[in-house]
């Protein structure tokens, strides 16, 4: 590996998620800025090394829309990753602190996921599994990358013996305990599309999505600390209940109020019909929302394929050019 954890020095926290913790680091040797990851593994030595061994397929997976790795370690109890820093962040931190994405710009990174899902799949054989708006990252050059994809089959499963992570990106047919496919990713990737347009996860109970679109003319609408109710939160349940970490996360198992429990909201997910790209205070243009629909189909044989989705008119006709993505990516970091 090109990096070891002695030549990193720690700059600031980028981020946690359920499973680890990112961490912007100098690179000493190198003279440069990069992100490690720590991955809490509750595995004995002879699985952890297992699991360093078949990170190292990262080193193979070079594309344009696929995060750049630099090496892997053990670090005490964690797995450190090194890979490359992304100083725009995650289109999850993008939305929440600047609200809805412009339409436009949710098409070029429906056309950058698409690319990395089918050069992973098409020269690795790999499955992304984990889509969705944290999971995609943005630079100031307005580059648009997917990380954190299933590379390690013993990573996937140490941390699934660590954590609750169902995610409610997760497809119908995952749900009912299909294997995974890519027409999985494609689902979630719809999913996230319309979080991004719409600056909220889209799954709500209709009487209060009506209350919300409403009533959403206040400006912090997207922003999740104290505004919005519980139910438009990202869902996900976390055994792990630090509260630094995870006070914007958590959905309530209560099901008290307003809040749809996760068992509820995974059952929406597959009796339901899929949700759509459309608010009642925006037009978006048709192409758009066929293209969602594309990726939405309840059946994964009905549900279009990488492929498909990229050569249709949303993205084709696309006007976009890599210098407005740039400007659209500086225009996020330049506040607070
Ligand atoms: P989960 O653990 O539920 O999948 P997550 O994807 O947010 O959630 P992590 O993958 O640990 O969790 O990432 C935490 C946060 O760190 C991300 O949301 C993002 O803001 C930030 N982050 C991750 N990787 C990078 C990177 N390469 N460059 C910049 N920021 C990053
Ligand atoms: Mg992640």
């Amino acid at each position: 590996d090109l990096v070891k954890d002695e030549d990193l020095e720690i700059l600031d926290e980028l981020g946690a998620g359920n499973g680890g913790t990112v961490t912007k680091v100098w690179n000493k040797k190198r003279n440069c800025v990069m992100a490690r990851k720590l991955i809490l593994v509750d595995a004995k030595p002879s699985v952890r090394k297992q699991i360093l061994r078949e990170l190292q397929i990262m080193n193979d997976c070079n594309s344009p829309y696929i995060v750049g790795y630099y090496g892997c370690f053990p670090v005490d109890v964690h797995v450190g990753i090194v890979i490359e820093l992304m100083d725009a962040g995650s289109l999850n931190d993008i939305y929440r602190q600047n609200g809805p994405i412009p339409i436009e710009v949710v098409g070029k990174v429906a056309e950058a996921v698409l690319h990395g899902l089918m050069y992973l799949y098409d020269v690795h054989r790999i499955i992304h599994r984990d889509i969705k708006p944290s999971n995609i990252l943005a630079n100031t050059n307005g580059e648009i990358k997917i990380c954190d994809f299933g590379v390690s089959g013993e990573l996937i499963n140490s941390i699934a013996n660590t954590f609750v992570g169902t995610s409610t990106y997760m497809s119908p047919e995952r749900i009912q305990g299909a294997p995974y496919t890519i027409k999985s990713d494609v689902w979630s990737l719809g999913i996230s599309l319309i979080e991004l347009a719409l600056g909220r996860f889209p799954f709500t109970d209709s009487q209060d999505q009506e209350d919300q679109d409403q009533d959403s003319e206040t400006e912090d609408e997207f922003d999740e600390d104290a505004t919005l109710p519980l139910n438009t939160q990202r869902p996900k349940i976390s055994i792990n209940n630090n509260k630094e970490k995870r006070k914007s996360k958590g959905v309530s198992l209560a099901g008290g109020g307003h809040t749809m429990s996760i068992l509820d909201l995974l059952q929406h997910i597959v009796n339901e019909p899929a949700p759509k790209l459309f608010s009642r205070k925006k037009q978006f243009p048709n192409e758009a929302v066929i293209f969602v629909e594309n990726c939405l189909f309840k059946d994964p044989g009905q549900r279009k394929s990488p492929q498909d989705l990229l050569a249709s008119d949303w993205i084709s006709k696309s006007t976009i050019t890599q210098e407005d993505l740039k400007v659209w990516a500086q225009s996020t970091i330049s506040k607070d």
